[in-house]
């Protein structure tokens, strides 16, 4: 039975007074790059690993240039429609994220299209997670804005940690939220290896392991000898 519960925007979360991690679920709790590629295939498209990506980067298989926007926007709706209920978890998301939640406040900030939001809450309710999700759309500062001033409404000073893949959002979060600690997550290997650097991120890592330790050590205060760049999950 799910328990994951879908949350109508970041003012519907009442925060606990306890430290708040925002997490997005694509290529960090759920796998995307992987079974987005295994679709594409299916369809006689073939995605690139050239650079941190989507978009500029699918191909017909048989033709090398890339598609356009538009097609590609339309194949990632089909992916969600689709897979949206098997995407695979990423390797120790889940099994961290419980603990985590037994210290934090937890909360989802995913982009995942509005129609598909409630099969991918039930789908995480599948998989074990017990936590409040959030659909946005566009630019997650926003919301993260508003869930960190709730946050330190009722509790001030309270750490702000938010962990995303994208560049683009971890740079939006930077500007929207005072002393938030970026975790620059990206769970494919090449694509990792391909993630841009990103100004003011706290910790940069593929494995779940090294943000539970990072995110202990700075709840329990002790940031000592914590790296500000990580390892990937082989490290
Ligand atoms: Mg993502």
């Amino acid at each position: 039975m799910s328990t994951m519960r879908l949350i109508d925007g970041a003012e519907a979360h009442a925060p606990s007074g306890r430290p708040l991690a925002v997490v997005d679920v694509d290529e960090v709790v759920l796998q995307f790059i992987a079974p987005l590629a295994a679709f594409l295939e299916r369809h006689g498209f073939r995605l690139e690993p050239r650079s941190f990506a989507i978009t500029g980067n699918v191909t017909k298989i048989g033709g090398g240039q890339a598609i356009p926007s538009a097609l590609v926007k339309e194949l990632i709706d089909a992916f969600f429609r689709a897979e949206v209920e098997s995407q695979p978890p990423v390797e120790g998301a889940v099994a961290a994220l419980t603990r985590l939640a037994a210290y934090a406040d937890v909360v989802l900030l995913t982009n995942v299209p509005a129609a598909q939001a409630e099969r991918r809450a039930a789908h995480l309710g599948r998989l074990g997670l017990a936590l409040p999700m959030i659909a946005n759309e566009g630019s997650k500062g926003p919301a993260l804005a508003t869930l960190a001033t709730a946050a330190r409404a009722r509790a001030s000073g309270c750490p702000v940690i938010f962990v995303d893949d994208g560049p683009n959002h971890l740079a939006a979060a930077r500007q929207a939220v005072e002393a938030i600690r970026l975790v620059h997550f990206v769970a494919d290997p090449a694509w990792f290896a391909m993630a841009p650097e990103v100004g003011g991120t706290w910790l940069r890592t593929r494995d779940w392991g090294t943000v539970e330790r990072a995110i202990g050590g700075l709840i329990g205060g002790d940031e000592a000898g914590l790296p500000i760049v990580g390892g990937g999950a082989d490290a």
